[in-house]
């Protein structure tokens, strides 16, 4: 089967609703594998994107970096995977496969900048669309593997959620005798305790409120705080060895340095539209370290689908048809997500 046009889910300016459309996929190459997508994740960085919060945005804009299809067509050179193969796609299909970082496995932070998964121009300067859509064709080398024991639905954010979080949590070397905080208990952050736990870490969920405290503490967290009330920030002093920060609203970083440990480390992953101030005595009083990290590379992204399936750890979802996805978008600018919304690709 060769597909040209395949339906889609699309913002056709910044800040315009999803509607239903067509896109192009190119044919299937040498080492290309078509993907029947069943599931797309919504993460934020969708909604910061299909409505321009970082700007630069090319439209039409299919979002969709958490895809979990099975492969119904594979090129003539591929090797890696055949037909009925449960695949993943994450936040990039490509990468200069050349610079330092890409010959480490670390293409999420290639010299030349990995191709995103949409919102980007390809190696041949056409544009890419995402998995709000029924089909996409992606390069092997960049498709990963969904291992049998994880459901294709809650393994589809794993593709940008789990492996965000993951990637910094083994870098930092979360495990037994470390004491690790998650601000944010959204689509990242839920599968920050998931995984932080899973290492061994004593996890702490910082929230806003204590609404979601019930959740959290099923979720692997031994403690939950609510940020909204100054006397965390007193009790919590000097308690962490580890921060990692998914929030994706600009907040005061201060305060939460000063919640670890001296040599401590704050991990912000969050990506907010605005800059966030900083007073560098947070740092140098506790040799504290402020960090950031971004997705992960392909061989770390497989790790840690192979470590979820191990675990049992899949995302909390909330699974919707593909018209309800604006709906979805509000509900995630308020909060209001437990944990991932998922859209159901054959409602598209
Ligand atoms: P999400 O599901 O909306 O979760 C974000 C959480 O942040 C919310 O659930 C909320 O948690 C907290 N929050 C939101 N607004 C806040 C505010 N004004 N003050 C304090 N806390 C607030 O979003 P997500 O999909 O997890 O993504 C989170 C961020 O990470 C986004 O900016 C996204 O673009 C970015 N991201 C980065 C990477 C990377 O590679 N670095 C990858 C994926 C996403 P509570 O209700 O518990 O307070
Ligand atoms: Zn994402
Ligand atoms: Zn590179």
């Amino acid at each position: 089967m060769s597909v040209t046009q395949v339906a889609a889910y699309a913002a056709s300016a910044p800040k315009a609703p999803l509607e239903r459309t067509t896109v192009p996929r190119r044919p299937v190459g040498e080492h290309d594998v078509l993907i029947d997508i069943k599931y797309a994740g919504i993460c934020h960085s969708d909604i910061h994107q299909a409505r321009d919060g970082w700007g630069e945005g090319i439209y039409p804009m299919v979002p969709g970096h958490e895809i979990a299809g099975v492969v119904i067509e594979a090129g003539p050179g591929v090797t890696r995977f055949a037909v009925g193969d449960r695949v993943g796609v994450g936040c990039f299909v490509d990468s200069c496969r050349r610079c330092e970082q890409c010959l480490a496995g670390q293409e999420q932070y290639c010299a030349e900048g990995a191709t995103g998964t949409y919102n980007a121009l390809d190696r041949n300067g056409e544009p890419t669309y995402g998995g709000y859509s029924t089909h996409v064709v992606v390069d092997e080398n960049y498709t990963v593997r969904i291992p049998d024991g994880l459901g294709l639905d809650v393994a589809a954010p794993l593709l940008c959620a789990g492996i965000t979080l993951y990637s910094p949590l083994r870098h930092w070397q979360a495990g037994p005798g470390k004491k690790v905080a998650i601000v944010g208990l959204g689509g990242l952050g839920h599968m920050g305790v998931k995984i932080a736990h899973a290492l061994g870490a004593e996890v702490t969920v910082l929230s806003q409120t204590l609404r979601k405290q019930e959740d959290g503490l099923k979720l692997g967290a031994s403690h939950y705080y609510a940020t909204g009330d100054p006397a965390t920030f007193k009790e919590l002093a000097g308690a962490f060895d580890l921060i990692v920060s998914t929030v994706s609203a600009p907040i005061g970083l201060d305060a939460y340095l000063r919640l670890l440990k001296v040599d401590g480390a704050l991990v912000n992953v969050g990506a907010p539209e605005e800059p966030v101030e900083l007073n560098l005595f947070s740092v140098i009083s506790g040799r504290r370290t402020l960090a950031g990290s971004s997705i992960g590379g392909i061989a770390e992204t497989q790790e840690m689908l192979d470590f979820c399936a191990e675990h049992g750890l899949g995302a909390e979802i909330e699974l919707i048809a593909a018209d309800a996805v604006n709906e979805a978008y509000e509900r995630v600018l308020a909060s209001d997500v437990r944990y991932r919304f998922v859209i159901d690709a054959s409602t598209i």
